[in-house]
């Protein structure tokens, strides 16, 4: 699985950015209902507690927080965007404080011994919220490829990226080519 962004967007060792794109794009992407054990390999490679198999319910809990999520990676008016992230902030529990579960110590975002659902929807939220808050809310956008819905976020410097991937902007970079050079030879 290829993480979408660093740990450097905050510093913070819980990823919820890359935690949040990866969750979009694994459940809102391939036209099938993403499986519980993906739900919790997806989870346990961004460091998330994840001891037991995923609950039906747990997993269809996920499943409509990443549609939820999608559209504020979709919204190319920040105003709006920051709308549909504050209300999703609103709904998840929140308590920061400091963990140390092995990883040294950094922040958590939902109160203390909180259920894996909640943990996710306050990291993820959160990590999107530090991305607008620090980069601006066109660093989070959805692959420009005509034939992929992944979504990205964006906290590089340098120019703005407008793909999802490697791939895409290669594949995409080629095709733009060979289009301007059927168009200067004909
Ligand atoms: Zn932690
Ligand atoms: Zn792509």
């Amino acid at each position: 699985m290829t993480r979408t962004s660093p740990t450097e967007v905050t510093g913070y060792r819980n990823d919820g950015v890359g935690t949040a794109a990866a969750l979009v794009n694994a459940v809102t992407t391939g036209g099938r209902d993403v499986s519980a054990e993906t739900l919790r390999a997806l989870l346990a490679s961004y460091n998330f507690k994840v001891d037991e198999p995923l609950t039906e319910d747990e997993t269809q809990m996920l499943r409509d927080w990443a549609r939820r999520l999608r559209p504020v990676f979709a919204e190319p008016d920040q105003a709006r965007a920051i709308d549909l992230l504050n209300a999703l902030m609103a709904e998840a529990p929140m308590r920061p404080h400091i963990s140390d579960h092995g990883l040294g110590p950094h922040l958590h975002y939902g109160p203390p011994g909180a259920a894996l659902v909640d943990r996710v929807r306050a990291n993820t939220a959160v990590g999107l919220a530090f991305v607008i808050c620090e980069y601006g809310a066109e660093r989070l956008g959805v692959c420009l490829d005509a034939g992929c819905e992944r979504v990205y976020a964006d906290i590089a410097r340098g120019p703005r990226r407008r793909y999802c991937s490697k791939a895409c902007l290669n594949r995409n970079t080629v095709a733009a080519f060979r289009a301007r050079r059927t168009s200067t030879s004909a």
